[in-house]
């Protein structure tokens, strides 16, 4: 059957929030002291844009068919991204039919597998894959949730990430995750106060509320696991990103020793089959969380998520905002969500990528409908106010 093919691929570059979160203005609790791998250097304590967290900013990748027809997706990797997109990716995708995702998927990734396997790579793969995805759901006027199986539940249920999991208390979230301020460089003392604000905080929310912790692969396995006896009494829920990502032996590790009943979480910065492969079969964790804008796009995150399904863990997406919710809509094993809390206080929620997408829906008390979801493709179309630049044109 005739189908229209993609005429051509677009990368832009968009600054200021959005998909890259990190590149908030000041004040903003995501840039507030966050415990990191480079806290062990006191100059990179106070802030991560000291370190450069928030440099790549948003990738905005366009896919336009024959028919005049535009998908889009945003994830993070900027400039750099965009020259991978349109220097080395496009080619795999222009004069394609964009119903071709396996095939244009596996020459994305084996293509580029001697530069790139992970990372900002896989970054800019993620986008063309998301887009081509898009586009696909405006062409046949679907949303991408039903063309991946279908919704297995009629609302999502949310956790809330940020600085007061009290407020997405009284909010409606299921639960809060608190960022740890504290790294093993900063001692005891930084070990006792990171105890001393989870019970903090746990007087606040009661006894029953979802309470977790946000390591952002700040830790050793000696520290990570005393943190995790010592905040067990607090009923800390699950101990996310302890370690670094390439550290799988630590995970296992930290899985066996964590008090029983506490969840061990990983996997933001892990990509793709392989990488989970990793995590799964060497018991590093009980839930992974790709990020669908990171691991390799929705193509590969349907590989993931049945490898995860089979080894019985759950796959609970870190943010991606509309990316996750169609695709969390659709599988058993991922029974709710994350929502990144945006606002500078943690005090309201706001669409996740703001300002970047229009009609990004937002959670009202702690769920969301999928009938919101029940437009083509991911369903927001891109904020064209913004000043978008196209750093590699050709
Ligand atoms: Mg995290």
């Amino acid at each position: 059957m005739a189908h229209p093919k993609v005429r051509e691929v677009r990368a832009f570059v968009l600054r200021g929030g959005g998909a890259d979160y990190h590149d908030q203005g000041g004040g903003h609790w995501i840039d507030d002291r966050i415990a990191t791998p480079m806290s062990r250097y006191p100059d990179y304590r106070d802030s991560r844009q000291s370190f450069g967290i928030n440099v790549l900013g948003t990738l905005v990748v366009e896919v336009e068919a024959e028919d005049g027809t535009i998908g889009f997706a945003v994830t993070t990797g900027g400039e750099p991204a965009a020259f991978i997109v349109e220097r080395h990716l496009a080619r795999f995708v222009e004069g394609r039919d964009p119903r071709e995702v396996e095939k244009i998927w596996d020459q994305m990734y084996f293509s580029t597998q001697y530069y790139g396997r992970k990372g900002l790579v896989v970054n800019a793969i993620s986008g063309v894959d998301l887009a081509i995805w898009d586009l696909l759901g405006r062409l046949r006027e679907e949303p991408v949730h039903a063309m991946i199986g279908g919704a297995v539940r009629n609302e999502l249920q949310f956790y809330a990430t940020g600085a007061r999991p009290d407020l997405a208390k009284e909010m409606g979230f299921i639960g809060g995750k608190m960022p740890l301020r504290h790294a093993p460089a900063e001692g005891n003392e930084g070990l006792r106060e990171a105890v001393d604000a989870i019970g903090e905080m746990r007087a606040r929310v009661g006894p029953d509320f979802w309470l977790m912790l946000d390591c952002w692969m700040a830790l050793d396995l000696d520290y990570a696991t005393r943190l995790a006896h010592a905040a067990h009494e607090h009923g800390l829920k699950w101990i996310e990103e302890a370690l670094s990502p390439d550290d799988y032996w630590g995970y296992a590790q930290l899985k066996r020793d964590v008090p029983k009943g506490m969840l061990v979480t990983t996997g933001e910065h892990e990509a793709t089959r392989w990488g989970f492969r990793m995590l799964l079969e060497m018991e590093c964790c009980d839930i992974i969380q790709p990020d669908v804008g990171w691991c390799g796009g929705l193509t590969e995150l349907l590989k993931i998520s049945a490898l995860a399904d089979a080894h019985g863990k759950l796959v609970i997406p870190h943010g991606s905002s509309v990316y996750s919710y169609h695709f969390v809509a659709t599988r058993h094993n991922s029974p709710f969500a994350e929502y990144l809390m945006m606002a500078p206080k943690a005090d309201e929620v706001v669409p996740m990528f703001s300002p970047q997408l229009i009609g990004e829906p937002v959670p009202k008390d702690g769920r969301l409908k999928i009938a919101e979801l029940d437009k083509p493709g991911f369903g927001v179309e891109l904020n064209r106010d913004l000043a978008m630049a196209r750093p590699y044109a050709r």
